[in-house]
């Protein structure tokens, strides 16, 4: 189906005037000073991320709003503002009685319960650092992860803890306690831990939040394992800032907002997006205790009244999969604005929001590294489908180019593709990888440490908008091409039948490498010779023979990382018959 490159906006169309409403203006007018201002800082001096979070808005108008909404197995559960202060204030306290300093790291592993958001905030408040898990993870990546953080408290559930943790424990010497959230809501009795709930009571409501200093970690997250092993990324309290600052623009937050961000806090977005900048802007968030459904999240987006939703690429493949009839049967008149993050959005997969939910999908692009979103499509702006939109007002993106020396320079002509960097300095930026100074190092190398390397191959067109071409070891070299596998695998999605596609490049004596894709087939429609000499020539007719996939094989899925990207060195290794190198990431099944 021919669609136009662009989609049109009005600032007059849009429901709540947007709070990007002049893209130069704002980014003109910018400062990070500005907006640090505007938020309260600790009595004492100093910033805290769980002040600005919670205690700004419990000790005012916001008291009784409903913070958080928990979508649970049986009836949901709000937490008020005013409640989430008490609960994160008895939390830190049980950090306190229990001897746990500031320089210490606490983990979470307990899903979406509402004992991780407590408990990620009283961390802050203690002045602990805070690592959330993915509660998926096995025993091995959960020691890895605690053993290179340091880790001295974890908080988990009881089955979690017999099932994941007693086998690793003798393997963590740094681990001095456990504290145990009852899974059935009933006390906890496992030697060797505590319960978490027994400790909550004896707990006093009022606490001195800890004199943070900006630049003091507050977090540390693991990246997503997609190109290798996971880095351990550490932020500082001082990221509070991006995070009000990007809720605001690329997000849009008003206070009146149902805001639900479908990540896993156990991933930066989860926690940047899905517990810090929401409650910055002090509105309500809804929090899904269950994995990914089909019909439970139509559902939620419209009984919830969800009016901002954040979500991924590998759930709208998903929801597009299942078909459109499933999502006519409801409708969604509170939903405003949809954003998402995480991999490339297809152009398809932007058409499809318009089409189906009545709104396309704003693509943006940030990683765990940057700490909050950089590059992004926002309410008020024409998109260009398949483009990530344009850095947010106080960062400034760049294009760089190495050559054969290894010299890294800025390219400064309008339509140009090379190295995304982001000019160093914005307050979420990373502070350093855990046990990986060199690496860390890497990410400045060249023009005098002042830009961030981000691993990614962008384009940037003479608009200013960014277009992702791959990550830099993902892409192809054909026969003197640069083939980013991200063209490749939309023009593929175009198709009908095709519901994802990953791309790899693969060793070939005469070009360098072909282009081999993989396919997984929408719902009705099945694998055949075919069917694949058709995506052949219809990939040929989009791409032209050069860049087209040579070969096309189908999978039933593809293999993903539990937070959903396509991990293409997968794919590649197991066609070459290579190890497969760290997959604790990998999504089972
Ligand atoms: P690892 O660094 O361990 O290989 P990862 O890079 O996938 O894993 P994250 O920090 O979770 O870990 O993901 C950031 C990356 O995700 C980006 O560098 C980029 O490659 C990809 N990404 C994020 N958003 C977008 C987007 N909107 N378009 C294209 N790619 C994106
Ligand atoms: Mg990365």
């Amino acid at each position: 189906m021919a669609r136009p490159d662009i989609i049109r906006k009005r600032i007059a169309d849009l429901r709540v005037p947007p709070n990007l409403a002049d893209y130069a203006a704002a980014r003109a007018t910018f400062s990070w000073q500005a907006v640090r201002d505007e938020l309260a800082g600790l009595p004492g001096g100093g910033l805290n991320i769980a002040f600005e979070a919670v205690e700004r808005h419990a000790r005012g108008p916001l008291r009784d709003k409903t913070a958080f909404r928990f979508l649970g197995a049986g009836a949901s559960r709000d937490i008020g503002y005013g409640e989430l202060s008490r609960l994160s204030n008895r939390f830190a306290n049980v950090l306190r009685a229990l001897g746990v300093g500031k320089d210490e790291r606490l983990f979470l592993l307990c899903g979406r319960r509402p004992e991780l958001y407590v408990a990620m905030l009283g961390g802050f408040k203690n002045g602990t650092a805070v690592s959330p898990l993915f509660s998926a993870f096995g025993p091995e990546p959960i020691a890895t992860r605690i053993r290179l953080g340091e880790g001295s408290v974890l908080v988990t559930t009881d089955a979690l803890y017999e099932r994941k943790v007693a086998q690793i424990r003798g393997a963590l010497p740094t681990l001095r306690h456990v504290l145990l959230v009852g899974e059935d809501g009933k006390t906890t009795n496992i030697p060797g831990t505590l319960d978490l709930a027994a400790l909550m009571s004896q707990a006093d409501d009022a606490c001195d939040i800890a004199a943070t200093a900006a630049g003091d970690l507050a977090l540390l997250h693991f990246t997503s394992g997609t190109t290798g092993t996971p880095k351990g990324a550490m932020h500082v309290h001082d990221a509070v800032v991006t995070h009000f600052a990007t809720g605001r623009y690329a997000l849009d937050l008003h206070a009146e907002d149902i805001f639900w961000c479908t990540a896993d806090p156990g991933w930066v977005t989860g926690t940047s997006y899905g517990i810090i900048a929401p409650l910055l802007h002090g509105v309500t968030s809804i929090v899904d205790e269950a994995e990914f459904d089909v019909e439970r999240w139509y559902r939620i987006l419209d009984e919830e009244k969800v009016s901002v939703w954040y979500t991924a690429p590998t759930a709208i493949r998903m929801l597009m999969k299942a078909g459109a009839e499933i999502a006519g049967k409801r409708s969604y008149p509170s939903l405003r604005f949809i954003a998402s993050v995480g991999e490339p959005l297809n152009p398809e997969a932007v058409w499809w929001g318009r089409e189906v939910l009545g709104l396309p999908i704003h693509d943006n692009w940030w990683q765990t590294e940057t700490g909050g979103i950089m590059i992004a499509n926002t309410p008020a702006f024409d998109i260009k489908p398949g483009s990530m939109g344009r850095p947010l007002p106080g960062i400034e993106a760049a294009i760089v180019r190495r050559d054969a020396a290894g010299n890294i320079s800025l390219v400064d002509t309008p339509d140009s593709e090379g190295e995304l960097a982001l000019k160093a300095g914005w307050p979420s930026m990373l502070r350093g990888y855990l046990h990986d100074e060199e690496r860390y190092r890497k990410c400045f190398a060249g023009l005098d440490n002042e830009w961030y390397l981000s691993g990614d191959l962008a384009r940037r067109d003479a608009d200013g908008y960014y277009w992702f071409v791959g990550r830099a070891d993902d892409v192809i070299k054909s026969a003197g091409h640069l083939i980013g596998p991200f063209e490749v695998e939309s023009a593929l999605m175009e198709h009908p039948a095709v519901a994802e596609a990953g791309v790899i490049g693969k060793p070939d004596a005469v070009v360098g490498e072909v282009v081999k894709a993989f396919v997984s087939l929408r719902q009705g429609f099945a694998a055949s010779e075919t069917l694949r000499l058709e995506l052949l020539g219809h990939a040929r007719k989009k791409l032209g023979a050069a860049v087209a996939p040579k070969e096309i094989a189908f999978l039933p899925s593809l293999p993903r990382t539990r937070s959903g990207k396509i991990m293409r060195r997968l794919l590649k290794a197991r066609e070459l018959g290579l190890p497969e190198g760290d997959t604790s990431t990998l999504e089972a099944g």
